[in-house]
């Protein structure tokens, strides 16, 4: 990357403790690069603790909009003036838009989910559902699930059964859709509810660098052909999930085109620019593989 600053250059980042391993600086700096735009995208390590003065920091700054990650995606919404529809109803905001001197928030990831399931929206239309995580990530597809996609049955499931039953009660309560069952994480008891759903989600960490040998299920009997199998963790690629769903003959989708895609969505409203999305793909798959 050959990204240069000088004293107009417009400051873009992503704002998260810790910030652990992210290719948003290199998919942002590289789509900045081709298309020779005034912008540098930085990482900023906030603590809860140091949300609330480092948003006012970044006013005063003039940063022109970032992107928000764990642990702030869910409570940083008290510090925006305006929160998109979509970003109010999910309860989670993954970018930040500098409007005039004030802080907006939306959700870009439901974009990313869009373009990675639009392909299978016949197939999950009227039939059941499994989504596993409770977490901003199962926020975002759940929204998507119901807005878009229609599904008969959602089963919520997550490791703490609890914050499950707490996301089903405030999807009846924001979208008025009351198709959920709750289960708890524990996979010899998912293999019939998995067997019944058209399309399962992972919108949990498990499986992700550098727990790479973990996996939601290990039972291969969970899963059969035309099953659509999406894995949001995208580093591995190849998770042990996927794995294990393509060796049934279920269709595997990694995380990697909602990243690049929720990713498109966000430099548009900061930039106003289309991003080179097959480039910075590209760009990103070469990246990785080094
Ligand atoms: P989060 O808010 O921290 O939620 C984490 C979820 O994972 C919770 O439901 C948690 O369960 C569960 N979990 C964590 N460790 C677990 C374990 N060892 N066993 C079982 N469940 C476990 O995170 P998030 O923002 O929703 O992100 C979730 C995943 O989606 C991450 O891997 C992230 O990288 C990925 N993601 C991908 C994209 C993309 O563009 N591809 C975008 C956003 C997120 P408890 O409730 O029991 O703690």
């Amino acid at each position: 990357m050959k990204n240069s600053f000088h004293l107009n250059t417009k400051i873009l980042g992503l704002v998260g403790h810790p910030l652990k391993h992210s290719y948003s600086p290199f998919i942002q700096n590289v789509a900045i690069e081709i298309m020779n735009l005034d912008y540098i995208y930085l990482p900023f390590d906030v603590p809860p603790a140091n949300l609330k003065n480092a948003l006012k920091g970044m006013l005063a700054l003039g940063i022109k909009g970032f992107n928000i990650t764990i642990p702030h995606k869910e409570n940083i919404s008290q510090y925006m003036s305006n929160v998109s529809e979509e970003a109010s109803i999910i309860g989670a905001v993954n970018t930040v838009v500098n409007e005039l001197g004030k802080f907006v928030g939306y959700n870009t990831d439901v974009n990313g989910i869009m373009e990675t399931l639009t392909p299978y929206k016949e197939d999950i239309s009227g039939n059941e559902v499994s989504v596993i995580g409770a977490g901003g990530a199962a926020r975002a597809v759940i929204y998507s699930l119901i807005r878009h996609f229609k599904p008969s049955r959602i089963y919520l499931i997550n490791r703490t059964e609890q914050r499950a039953d707490s996301l089903k009660y405030y999807f009846v309560d924001k979208m008025k859709y009351d198709s959920f069952k709750t289960k708890e994480l524990f996979p010899p008891d998912l293999v019939d509810v998995f067997r019944a759903s058209k399309l399962i989600v992972n919108a949990t960490s498990v499986g992700m660098f550098p727990d790479i040998d973990d996996s939601i299920t290990t039972l291969a009997e969970s899963f059969s052909k035309e099953q659509i199998v999406f894995d949001m963790v995208y580093n591995p690629l190849q998770t042990n999930l996927l794995k294990l769903a393509t060796s049934q003959g279920a269709i595997a989708l990694d995380g990697l085109k909602m990243l690049v895609y929720q990713a498109a969505k966000a430099f548009e409203l900061w930039t106003g620019e289309t991003m080179p999305v097959e480039h910075v793909y590209k760009a990103l798959q070469l990246f990785i593989k080094d």
